[in-house]
Protein backbone atom coordinates (compact mmCIF):
# COMPACT_ATOMS: atom_id res chain seq x y z
CA UNK A 1 0.00 0.00 0.00
CA UNK A 2 1.45 3.39 -0.85
CA UNK A 3 1.89 5.74 1.93
CA UNK A 4 0.88 8.98 1.79
CA UNK A 5 4.31 11.73 1.07
CA UNK A 6 4.20 13.45 4.07
CA UNK A 7 4.13 10.13 6.51
CA UNK A 8 7.04 8.75 4.11
CA UNK A 9 9.00 11.87 4.59
CA UNK A 10 8.37 12.09 8.60
CA UNK A 11 9.78 8.49 8.76
CA UNK A 12 12.82 9.39 6.92
CA UNK A 13 13.45 11.82 9.83
CA UNK A 14 13.53 8.66 12.42
CA UNK A 15 16.55 6.02 12.57
CA UNK A 16 19.45 8.24 13.55
CA UNK A 17 20.83 9.85 16.54
CA UNK A 18 20.16 13.51 15.68
CA UNK A 19 17.22 15.36 16.72
CA UNK A 20 15.55 16.22 13.36
CA UNK A 21 12.70 18.42 13.14
CA UNK A 22 11.15 20.86 10.51
CA UNK A 23 10.50 24.25 11.17
CA UNK A 24 8.15 26.97 9.88
CA UNK A 25 9.46 30.45 10.46
CA UNK A 26 8.20 33.86 10.47
CA UNK A 27 9.98 36.43 9.96
CA UNK A 28 7.75 39.08 10.26
CA UNK A 29 6.38 37.84 13.20
CA UNK A 30 9.48 36.40 14.68
CA UNK A 31 8.13 33.00 16.01
CA UNK A 32 8.09 29.47 14.60
CA UNK A 33 6.13 26.74 14.28
CA UNK A 34 7.29 22.98 14.15
CA UNK A 35 5.77 21.03 11.23
CA UNK A 36 7.56 17.94 12.02
CA UNK A 37 10.04 16.21 14.27
CA UNK A 38 11.37 13.02 15.42
CA UNK A 39 11.34 11.03 19.04
CA UNK A 40 15.04 12.37 19.29
CA UNK A 41 14.04 15.57 19.18
CA UNK A 42 11.34 15.35 21.46
CA UNK A 43 13.58 14.14 23.62
CA UNK A 44 16.44 16.62 22.80
CA UNK A 45 14.61 20.29 22.69
CA UNK A 46 13.60 18.90 26.43
CA UNK A 47 17.73 19.49 27.41
CA UNK A 48 17.18 22.99 26.82
CA UNK A 49 15.13 25.93 26.74
CA UNK A 50 14.25 25.42 23.18
CA UNK A 51 11.68 27.95 22.67
CA UNK A 52 13.41 30.82 24.02
CA UNK A 53 16.33 29.94 21.66
CA UNK A 54 14.95 29.72 18.95
CA UNK A 55 13.10 32.77 19.17
CA UNK A 56 16.47 34.35 20.16
CA UNK A 57 17.79 33.24 16.81
CA UNK A 58 15.15 34.50 14.76
CA UNK A 59 14.99 37.55 16.83
CA UNK A 60 18.97 38.41 15.82
CA UNK A 61 18.06 36.63 12.12
CA UNK A 62 21.44 34.30 13.30
CA UNK A 63 21.05 31.02 11.57
CA UNK A 64 24.75 29.45 12.43
CA UNK A 65 25.33 26.32 14.01
CA UNK A 66 25.75 27.04 18.03
CA UNK A 67 27.14 24.59 20.48
CA UNK A 68 25.30 24.34 23.68
CA UNK A 69 28.15 23.51 27.02
CA UNK A 70 25.52 22.56 29.50
CA UNK A 71 25.76 22.94 33.17
CA UNK A 72 25.71 19.04 33.50
CA UNK A 73 28.23 18.70 31.70
CA UNK A 74 26.32 18.02 28.18
CA UNK A 75 27.12 19.43 24.82
CA UNK A 76 24.58 20.10 22.43
CA UNK A 77 25.26 21.01 18.84
CA UNK A 78 22.35 23.16 17.16
CA UNK A 79 21.97 23.59 12.98
CA UNK A 80 20.03 25.45 10.27
CA UNK A 81 19.32 23.43 7.23
CA UNK A 82 18.65 25.93 4.00
CA UNK A 83 16.09 28.14 4.20
CA UNK A 84 15.07 28.38 -0.14
CA UNK A 85 12.59 25.30 -0.08
CA UNK A 86 9.17 25.39 -0.45
CA UNK A 87 9.18 29.37 -0.25
CA UNK A 88 5.32 30.36 -0.59
CA UNK A 89 5.34 33.40 1.28
CA UNK A 90 8.05 36.26 1.55
CA UNK A 91 7.68 35.88 5.26
CA UNK A 92 7.59 32.37 5.86
CA UNK A 93 10.66 30.12 5.55
CA UNK A 94 11.58 26.48 6.17
CA UNK A 95 14.45 24.76 7.65
CA UNK A 96 15.22 21.39 8.58
CA UNK A 97 16.95 22.28 12.23
CA UNK A 98 19.10 19.60 14.09
CA UNK A 99 19.95 19.09 17.22
CA UNK A 100 22.81 16.77 18.38
CA UNK A 101 24.38 15.60 21.54
CA UNK A 102 28.13 15.58 21.17
CA UNK A 103 29.37 15.34 24.78
CA UNK A 104 31.22 11.86 23.84
CA UNK A 105 32.78 13.03 20.31
CA UNK A 106 33.53 16.95 22.39
CA UNK A 107 34.99 14.69 25.57
CA UNK A 108 37.48 12.31 23.34
CA UNK A 109 38.30 15.54 21.18
CA UNK A 110 39.50 17.10 24.28
CA UNK A 111 40.99 14.12 25.64
CA UNK A 112 43.01 14.32 22.44
CA UNK A 113 43.60 17.87 22.24
CA UNK A 114 45.41 17.36 26.22
CA UNK A 115 47.30 14.08 25.73
CA UNK A 116 49.09 15.66 22.56
CA UNK A 117 49.96 18.70 24.97
CA UNK A 118 50.80 16.46 27.74
CA UNK A 119 53.03 14.74 25.60
CA UNK A 120 54.47 17.76 23.86
CA UNK A 121 55.05 18.67 27.30
CA UNK A 122 57.18 15.41 28.30
CA UNK A 123 59.12 15.70 24.63
CA UNK A 124 60.13 18.81 25.09
CA UNK A 125 61.18 18.75 29.07
CA UNK A 126 62.92 15.72 28.16
CA UNK A 127 64.71 17.05 25.05
CA UNK A 128 66.09 20.00 27.86
CA UNK A 129 67.88 17.06 29.82
CA UNK A 130 69.25 15.53 26.41
CA UNK A 131 71.10 19.04 25.41
CA UNK A 132 72.28 20.54 28.62
CA UNK A 133 75.47 19.05 30.56
CA UNK A 134 74.56 19.42 34.06
CA UNK A 135 71.15 18.31 35.37
CA UNK A 136 71.21 20.84 38.21
CA UNK A 137 71.06 23.20 35.62
CA UNK A 138 68.91 22.02 32.89
CA UNK A 139 66.26 20.38 35.64
CA UNK A 140 64.51 22.86 36.95
CA UNK A 141 63.67 24.43 33.26
CA UNK A 142 62.73 20.83 32.16
CA UNK A 143 60.15 20.13 34.76
CA UNK A 144 58.85 23.92 34.32
CA UNK A 145 58.29 23.02 30.86
CA UNK A 146 56.84 19.76 31.81
CA UNK A 147 54.21 21.20 34.84
CA UNK A 148 53.43 23.95 32.02
CA UNK A 149 51.95 21.09 30.14
CA UNK A 150 50.26 19.24 32.25
CA UNK A 151 47.12 19.57 34.35
CA UNK A 152 49.44 19.33 37.27
CA UNK A 153 49.50 22.88 39.68
CA UNK A 154 52.99 22.68 41.20
CA UNK A 155 56.19 20.43 40.74
CA UNK A 156 58.96 19.21 42.91
CA UNK A 157 62.16 17.33 42.75
CA UNK A 158 63.50 16.11 45.82
CA UNK A 159 67.29 14.75 45.29
CA UNK A 160 68.42 12.03 48.02
CA UNK A 161 71.63 12.72 49.67
CA UNK A 162 71.07 10.34 52.22
CA UNK A 163 74.53 9.03 53.03
CA UNK A 164 73.21 6.64 56.39
CA UNK A 165 70.28 5.75 57.66
CA UNK A 166 69.26 9.32 58.38
CA UNK A 167 67.14 10.82 55.53
CA UNK A 168 68.43 13.76 54.03
CA UNK A 169 66.69 15.62 50.42
CA UNK A 170 68.42 18.73 48.40
CA UNK A 171 65.25 20.75 46.87
CA UNK A 172 66.20 20.72 42.97
CA UNK A 173 63.37 21.68 41.78
CA UNK A 174 60.09 23.69 43.13
CA UNK A 175 57.95 25.08 40.37
CA UNK A 176 54.42 26.40 40.46
CA UNK A 177 51.95 27.27 37.85
CA UNK A 178 50.72 30.40 40.14
CA UNK A 179 51.93 32.29 43.41
CA UNK A 180 48.88 31.81 45.03
CA UNK A 181 50.36 28.26 45.65
CA UNK A 182 52.55 27.73 48.38
CA UNK A 183 56.09 26.39 47.62
CA UNK A 184 57.34 23.11 48.99
CA UNK A 185 59.33 24.24 52.45
CA UNK A 186 63.00 24.35 52.47
CA UNK A 187 62.72 21.94 55.62
CA UNK A 188 61.85 19.05 53.42
CA UNK A 189 65.40 18.72 53.07
CA UNK A 190 66.10 17.61 56.77
CA UNK A 191 62.42 16.69 57.72
CA UNK A 192 62.41 13.80 60.06
CA UNK A 193 59.35 11.89 57.87
CA UNK A 194 58.96 9.56 60.92
CA UNK A 195 58.26 12.63 63.47
CA UNK A 196 56.22 14.36 61.16
CA UNK A 197 53.64 11.21 60.69
CA UNK A 198 54.49 10.80 56.67
CA UNK A 199 56.53 7.69 57.42
CA UNK A 200 54.36 5.35 55.33
CA UNK A 201 54.79 7.50 52.22
CA UNK A 202 58.80 7.22 52.32
CA UNK A 203 58.52 3.71 53.23
CA UNK A 204 56.54 3.42 49.88
CA UNK A 205 58.22 5.38 47.71
CA UNK A 206 61.95 3.69 48.93
CA UNK A 207 60.00 0.83 47.78
CA UNK A 208 59.04 1.99 44.65
CA UNK A 209 55.55 2.80 44.96
CA UNK A 210 53.45 6.13 44.00
CA UNK A 211 51.74 8.00 47.01
CA UNK A 212 48.79 9.22 44.70
CA UNK A 213 46.32 10.63 47.67
CA UNK A 214 43.58 13.11 48.05
CA UNK A 215 43.19 15.50 51.03
CA UNK A 216 40.30 13.21 52.74
CA UNK A 217 41.71 10.02 52.10
CA UNK A 218 44.42 11.05 54.09
CA UNK A 219 45.26 10.00 57.64
CA UNK A 220 44.53 12.36 60.29
CA UNK A 221 48.60 12.72 61.38
CA UNK A 222 48.85 13.15 57.45
CA UNK A 223 46.50 16.45 57.41
CA UNK A 224 48.68 18.84 58.07
CA UNK A 225 50.79 18.74 55.05
CA UNK A 226 47.81 19.09 52.97
CA UNK A 227 46.63 22.11 55.39
CA UNK A 228 50.53 23.72 55.37
CA UNK A 229 50.43 22.79 51.53
CA UNK A 230 47.34 24.11 50.67
CA UNK A 231 47.52 20.99 48.16
CA UNK A 232 44.28 19.38 47.40
CA UNK A 233 45.63 16.23 46.15
CA UNK A 234 49.52 14.92 46.11
CA UNK A 235 51.33 12.58 43.75
CA UNK A 236 54.41 11.68 44.78
CA UNK A 237 56.74 9.33 42.64
CA UNK A 238 60.34 7.90 43.38
CA UNK A 239 63.16 8.43 41.08
CA UNK A 240 65.08 5.30 40.97
CA UNK A 241 67.76 4.05 38.81
CA UNK A 242 68.58 0.40 38.89
CA UNK A 243 66.81 -0.37 42.37
CA UNK A 244 69.05 2.78 43.75
CA UNK A 245 66.33 5.53 45.43
CA UNK A 246 67.25 8.63 43.89
CA UNK A 247 64.92 10.86 44.74
CA UNK A 248 61.48 12.25 44.72
CA UNK A 249 59.46 13.51 41.93
CA UNK A 250 56.20 15.22 43.35
CA UNK A 251 52.64 16.76 41.56
CA UNK A 252 50.16 18.83 43.36
CA UNK A 253 46.95 20.00 42.19
CA UNK A 254 44.87 22.70 44.44
CA UNK A 255 41.62 22.14 43.53
CA UNK A 256 39.37 19.50 44.75
CA UNK A 257 37.40 16.57 43.22
CA UNK A 258 40.43 16.49 41.00
CA UNK A 259 41.39 12.80 39.23
CA UNK A 260 44.45 11.85 37.83
CA UNK A 261 43.54 9.32 34.70
CA UNK A 262 45.77 6.27 34.88
CA UNK A 263 47.22 6.52 31.33
CA UNK A 264 48.51 9.72 32.96
CA UNK A 265 49.65 8.44 35.80
CA UNK A 266 51.80 5.88 33.57
CA UNK A 267 52.99 9.08 31.95
CA UNK A 268 53.94 10.68 34.98
CA UNK A 269 55.73 7.37 35.67
CA UNK A 270 57.64 6.99 32.76
CA UNK A 271 58.91 10.85 33.27
CA UNK A 272 60.03 9.58 36.59
CA UNK A 273 62.26 6.62 34.91
CA UNK A 274 63.48 9.29 32.83
CA UNK A 275 64.47 11.49 35.30
CA UNK A 276 66.27 8.32 37.03
CA UNK A 277 68.23 7.72 34.14
CA UNK A 278 69.42 11.54 34.19
CA UNK A 279 69.86 11.86 37.45
CA UNK A 280 72.26 8.71 37.60
CA UNK A 281 73.95 9.96 34.22
CA UNK A 282 74.69 13.05 36.26
CA UNK A 283 76.19 11.67 39.44
CA UNK A 284 77.89 9.20 36.99
CA UNK A 285 79.74 11.88 35.15
CA UNK A 286 80.15 14.00 38.64
CA UNK A 287 82.19 10.95 39.76
CA UNK A 288 83.86 10.63 36.50
CA UNK A 289 85.51 13.98 36.72
CA UNK A 290 86.35 13.27 40.34
CA UNK A 291 88.36 10.19 39.42
CA UNK A 292 89.88 12.08 36.98
CA UNK A 293 90.85 14.96 38.57
CA UNK A 294 92.40 12.75 41.03
CA UNK A 295 94.24 10.65 38.91
CA UNK A 296 95.33 13.89 37.13
CA UNK A 297 96.80 15.44 40.63
CA UNK A 298 98.12 11.77 40.85
CA UNK A 299 100.00 11.78 37.57
CA UNK A 300 101.17 15.14 38.08
CA UNK A 301 102.52 13.65 41.46
CA UNK A 302 103.99 10.51 39.93
CA UNK A 303 105.76 12.41 37.44
CA UNK A 304 107.14 14.89 39.69
CA UNK A 305 108.60 11.68 41.83
CA UNK A 306 109.70 10.69 38.90
CA UNK A 307 111.80 13.29 37.27
CA UNK A 308 113.66 13.88 40.78
CA UNK A 309 114.77 10.09 40.88
CA UNK A 310 115.57 10.55 36.91
CA UNK A 311 117.77 13.25 38.09
CA UNK A 312 119.20 11.63 41.37
CA UNK A 313 119.49 8.87 39.06
CA UNK A 314 121.40 10.91 36.35
CA UNK A 315 123.46 12.28 39.39
CA UNK A 316 124.99 9.28 40.53
CA UNK A 317 125.46 7.74 37.51
CA UNK A 318 127.52 10.74 35.95
CA UNK A 319 129.53 10.09 39.52
CA UNK A 320 130.05 6.73 38.82
CA UNK A 321 131.41 8.36 35.63
CA UNK A 322 133.52 10.74 36.58
CA UNK A 323 134.89 8.25 39.39
CA UNK A 324 136.16 5.65 36.59
CA UNK A 325 137.21 8.32 33.82
CA UNK A 326 139.56 9.91 36.75
CA UNK A 327 140.44 6.09 37.92
CA UNK A 328 141.25 5.07 34.39
CA UNK A 329 143.01 7.98 33.57
CA UNK A 330 145.22 7.07 36.50
CA UNK A 331 145.99 3.94 35.93
CA UNK A 332 146.89 4.74 32.21
CA UNK A 333 149.78 6.54 33.22
CA UNK A 334 152.05 4.17 35.13
CA UNK A 335 150.64 1.44 33.02
CA UNK A 336 152.51 2.83 30.09
CA UNK A 337 155.52 3.11 32.24
CA UNK A 338 155.09 -0.18 32.97
CA UNK A 339 155.06 -1.27 28.89
CA UNK A 340 157.47 1.23 28.26
CA UNK A 341 160.04 -0.22 30.77
CA UNK A 342 159.70 -3.79 29.89
CA UNK A 343 160.23 -3.50 26.30
CA UNK A 344 163.39 -1.39 27.69
CA UNK A 345 165.07 -3.76 29.73
CA UNK A 346 168.01 -5.80 28.62
CA UNK A 347 168.75 -9.21 29.98
CA UNK A 348 171.18 -11.11 29.43
CA UNK A 349 170.88 -13.76 26.58
CA UNK A 350 170.93 -16.63 28.58
CA UNK A 351 168.45 -15.41 30.98
CA UNK A 352 165.15 -17.62 29.28
CA UNK A 353 162.75 -17.21 32.17
CA UNK A 354 163.49 -13.81 33.12
CA UNK A 355 162.69 -12.63 29.28
CA UNK A 356 159.55 -14.79 29.51
CA UNK A 357 158.22 -12.98 32.53
CA UNK A 358 158.91 -10.02 30.73
CA UNK A 359 157.14 -10.94 27.86
CA UNK A 360 154.27 -11.42 30.48
CA UNK A 361 154.36 -8.19 31.78
CA UNK A 362 153.99 -6.33 28.53
CA UNK A 363 151.29 -8.37 27.42
CA UNK A 364 149.54 -8.36 30.54
CA UNK A 365 149.94 -4.89 30.60
CA UNK A 366 148.97 -3.91 26.64
CA UNK A 367 145.92 -6.11 27.34
CA UNK A 368 145.27 -3.68 30.56
CA UNK A 369 145.73 -0.89 28.50
CA UNK A 370 143.55 -1.41 25.91
CA UNK A 371 140.49 -2.28 28.60
CA UNK A 372 141.01 0.63 30.54
CA UNK A 373 140.92 2.80 26.87
CA UNK A 374 137.99 1.56 26.07
CA UNK A 375 136.80 1.49 29.06
CA UNK A 376 137.52 5.28 29.16
CA UNK A 377 135.47 5.21 25.59
CA UNK A 378 132.85 3.86 26.67
CA UNK A 379 132.33 6.15 29.57
CA UNK A 380 132.72 9.08 27.75
CA UNK A 381 130.22 7.94 24.75
CA UNK A 382 127.62 7.27 27.92
CA UNK A 383 128.58 10.68 29.54
CA UNK A 384 127.76 12.46 26.27
CA UNK A 385 131.19 13.73 26.50
CA UNK A 386 132.51 12.19 23.26
CA UNK A 387 133.70 15.10 20.65
CA UNK A 388 132.79 14.65 16.72
CA UNK A 389 135.56 16.10 14.80
CA UNK A 390 134.10 17.25 11.26
CA UNK A 391 136.12 16.10 8.12
CA UNK A 392 134.79 15.53 4.57
CA UNK A 393 136.34 12.43 3.14
CA UNK A 394 135.91 9.50 0.86
CA UNK A 395 134.86 6.76 2.60
CA UNK A 396 137.42 4.71 0.16
CA UNK A 397 140.09 5.79 2.07
CA UNK A 398 138.83 5.21 5.42
CA UNK A 399 138.10 1.47 4.45
CA UNK A 400 142.07 1.62 3.11
CA UNK A 401 143.71 3.09 6.23
CA UNK A 402 141.28 0.65 8.39
CA UNK A 403 142.52 -2.08 5.93
CA UNK A 404 146.41 -0.90 6.32
CA UNK A 405 146.32 -1.38 10.51
CA UNK A 406 144.36 -4.67 10.28
CA UNK A 407 146.22 -6.02 7.91
CA UNK A 408 149.33 -7.65 10.84
CA UNK A 409 146.22 -9.25 13.11
CA UNK A 410 144.78 -10.93 9.69
CA UNK A 411 148.20 -11.69 8.69
CA UNK A 412 148.79 -13.06 12.22
CA UNK A 413 146.27 -15.40 11.74
CA UNK A 414 146.81 -16.30 7.87
CA UNK A 415 143.39 -14.90 7.20
CA UNK A 416 142.91 -12.80 3.59
CA UNK A 417 140.73 -9.58 3.73
CA UNK A 418 138.64 -9.30 0.30
CA UNK A 419 137.93 -5.45 0.25
CA UNK A 420 134.98 -4.57 -2.38
CA UNK A 421 135.55 -0.36 -2.81
CA UNK A 422 132.22 1.73 -3.26
CA UNK A 423 131.69 2.59 -7.32
CA UNK A 424 131.10 6.31 -6.43
CA UNK A 425 133.71 8.00 -5.40
CA UNK A 426 131.66 10.52 -3.67
CA UNK A 427 132.62 11.96 -0.23
CA UNK A 428 131.12 11.97 3.21
CA UNK A 429 131.03 14.72 5.87
CA UNK A 430 131.75 12.84 9.25
CA UNK A 431 134.17 11.84 11.45
CA UNK A 432 136.21 9.95 10.05
CA UNK A 433 138.35 8.33 13.63
CA UNK A 434 135.03 7.71 14.90
CA UNK A 435 134.41 5.40 11.57
CA UNK A 436 137.86 3.79 11.69
CA UNK A 437 137.43 2.83 15.19
CA UNK A 438 134.19 0.99 14.76
CA UNK A 439 135.58 -0.32 11.55
CA UNK A 440 138.86 -1.95 13.10
CA UNK A 441 136.66 -3.10 16.01
CA UNK A 442 134.38 -5.44 13.52
CA UNK A 443 137.41 -6.68 11.28
CA UNK A 444 139.26 -7.32 14.54
CA UNK A 445 135.93 -9.70 15.52
CA UNK A 446 135.66 -11.07 12.72
CA UNK A 447 139.31 -11.92 12.50
CA UNK A 448 139.19 -13.29 16.05
CA UNK A 449 135.85 -15.00 16.27
CA UNK A 450 135.92 -16.90 12.48
CA UNK A 451 138.17 -19.75 11.65
CA UNK A 452 137.85 -19.27 7.57
CA UNK A 453 140.47 -18.47 4.98
CA UNK A 454 139.10 -14.92 4.17
CA UNK A 455 136.52 -11.99 5.70
CA UNK A 456 135.06 -9.72 3.55
CA UNK A 457 134.83 -6.21 3.72
CA UNK A 458 132.10 -4.03 1.49
CA UNK A 459 131.42 -0.49 1.14
CA UNK A 460 128.56 0.62 -0.98
CA UNK A 461 126.53 3.53 -1.14
CA UNK A 462 123.03 3.32 -0.18
CA UNK A 463 119.96 5.48 0.05
CA UNK A 464 120.50 6.33 3.37
CA UNK A 465 124.89 6.94 3.33
CA UNK A 466 127.38 4.51 3.01
CA UNK A 467 127.18 1.08 3.96
CA UNK A 468 130.42 -0.78 5.42
CA UNK A 469 129.85 -4.37 5.91
CA UNK A 470 132.17 -6.85 6.89
CA UNK A 471 131.63 -10.39 6.61
CA UNK A 472 133.15 -13.54 7.97
CA UNK A 473 132.33 -16.84 7.38
CA UNK A 474 132.51 -17.87 11.08
CA UNK A 475 130.33 -19.46 13.62
CA UNK A 476 127.40 -16.95 13.53
CA UNK A 477 125.20 -15.42 16.53
CA UNK A 478 122.22 -16.77 17.30
CA UNK A 479 119.05 -14.58 17.07
CA UNK A 480 118.86 -14.44 21.31
CA UNK A 481 122.98 -13.69 21.57
CA UNK A 482 122.31 -10.70 18.91
CA UNK A 483 120.13 -9.65 21.30
CA UNK A 484 122.84 -8.73 23.93
CA UNK A 485 126.18 -8.82 21.99
CA UNK A 486 125.57 -4.96 21.91
CA UNK A 487 125.28 -4.62 25.96
CA UNK A 488 128.89 -3.89 27.14
CA UNK A 489 130.94 -6.70 28.91
CA UNK A 490 129.12 -8.97 27.08
CA UNK A 491 131.29 -12.11 25.70
CA UNK A 492 129.36 -15.19 24.15
CA UNK A 493 131.13 -18.44 24.35
CA UNK A 494 134.10 -16.91 26.90
CA UNK A 495 136.34 -19.72 27.53
CA UNK A 496 139.52 -17.61 28.12
CA UNK A 497 140.94 -18.44 24.63
CA UNK A 498 140.62 -15.15 22.62
CA UNK A 499 141.42 -11.90 24.44
CA UNK A 500 138.48 -9.36 24.57
CA UNK A 501 136.82 -7.45 27.08
CA UNK A 502 133.31 -7.26 25.59
CA UNK A 503 133.25 -3.49 24.78
CA UNK A 504 133.99 -3.59 21.69
CA UNK A 505 130.70 -3.42 20.01
CA UNK A 506 128.71 -1.56 22.55
CA UNK A 507 131.32 1.39 22.09
CA UNK A 508 131.06 0.50 18.33
CA UNK A 509 127.10 1.22 18.67
CA UNK A 510 127.83 3.89 20.70
CA UNK A 511 129.79 5.81 18.38
CA UNK A 512 127.51 4.88 15.67
CA UNK A 513 124.41 6.59 17.03
CA UNK A 514 126.28 9.23 17.83
CA UNK A 515 127.50 10.22 14.16
CA UNK A 516 123.21 9.20 13.00
CA UNK A 517 124.04 6.20 11.94
CA UNK A 518 123.75 2.74 13.16
CA UNK A 519 125.20 -0.89 12.95
CA UNK A 520 122.77 -3.77 11.84
CA UNK A 521 123.79 -7.43 12.24
CA UNK A 522 122.27 -10.37 10.12
CA UNK A 523 123.76 -13.60 11.74
CA UNK A 524 122.48 -17.38 11.48
CA UNK A 525 124.15 -19.87 13.60
CA UNK A 526 126.94 -21.81 11.54
CA UNK A 527 126.38 -19.55 8.92
CA UNK A 528 128.64 -16.75 9.50
CA UNK A 529 128.07 -13.14 10.41
CA UNK A 530 127.96 -9.30 8.46
CA UNK A 531 128.24 -6.73 10.77
CA UNK A 532 126.48 -3.27 8.62
CA UNK A 533 127.78 0.06 9.87
CA UNK A 534 125.61 2.72 8.13
CA UNK A 535 126.60 6.27 8.07
CA UNK A 536 124.83 9.21 7.19
CA UNK A 537 126.33 11.67 4.01
CA UNK A 538 126.32 14.14 6.20
CA UNK A 539 125.34 14.19 9.92
CA UNK A 540 122.55 16.66 10.85
P1 LIG B 1 135.16 -8.53 22.59
O1 LIG B 1 135.45 -8.90 21.22
O2 LIG B 1 136.15 -7.69 23.22
O3 LIG B 1 134.73 -9.70 23.44
P2 LIG B 1 132.85 -7.21 21.47
O4 LIG B 1 131.87 -6.29 22.10
O5 LIG B 1 133.52 -6.71 20.27
O6 LIG B 1 133.84 -7.61 22.60
O7 LIG B 1 132.09 -8.52 21.13
C1 LIG B 1 131.21 -9.10 22.08
C2 LIG B 1 131.07 -10.58 21.84
O8 LIG B 1 130.37 -10.82 20.66
C3 LIG B 1 132.33 -11.30 21.64
O9 LIG B 1 132.90 -11.68 22.87
C4 LIG B 1 131.91 -12.48 20.81
O10 LIG B 1 131.46 -13.54 21.65
C5 LIG B 1 130.77 -11.96 19.99
N1 LIG B 1 131.17 -11.61 18.64
C6 LIG B 1 131.55 -10.41 18.18
N2 LIG B 1 131.81 -10.44 16.86
C7 LIG B 1 131.59 -11.70 16.45
C8 LIG B 1 131.68 -12.38 15.19
N3 LIG B 1 132.09 -11.75 14.06
N4 LIG B 1 131.37 -13.70 15.17
C9 LIG B 1 130.98 -14.35 16.30
N5 LIG B 1 130.86 -13.76 17.51
C10 LIG B 1 131.20 -12.46 17.58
Amino acid sequence: MIQDPLSLFKASLEGNDWGTAIIQINLKEKNYEVLLKNSNFSQLEKEFDFPNFLKNKISHYDFNTEIIYKTDGKVLETSFGHFDYPSGSKDFQFTKFVIRDITIKQKQEEEIAWRLRFELGVASSIQILIQKPSIRESLPQALYQLLYFTEMDSIFFLKNIATDESQKFEIWVNERKSTEYPLLPKKFETLDWKKEGINRWLHKLKNGKIIYLKKEKALPKEQWYFEESKAESILFIPVKFENKFLGIMGFQKYVPNFVIQHENLLIYQTVSRWMGLFVQRDSDLTELNRYKSTLESLILERTLDLSRTKEELERAYKAKTEFLAHVSHELRTPLNSIIGFSKLIQLPEGDVTGKEYLQYIYSGGTRLLKMINEILSLMKIESGQINILYSEFKPKEICRQSLELIQPQANAKGMEIRFFPPIQSKTIRSDSGKIQQILLNLLSNAIKYADHSYVEFHCEWSDFGVNFSVRDFGPGISQEDQKRIFHSFTRLNDDGKIEGTGLGLSISQGLAEKLGGSITLISHLGEGSTFILNIPENIK
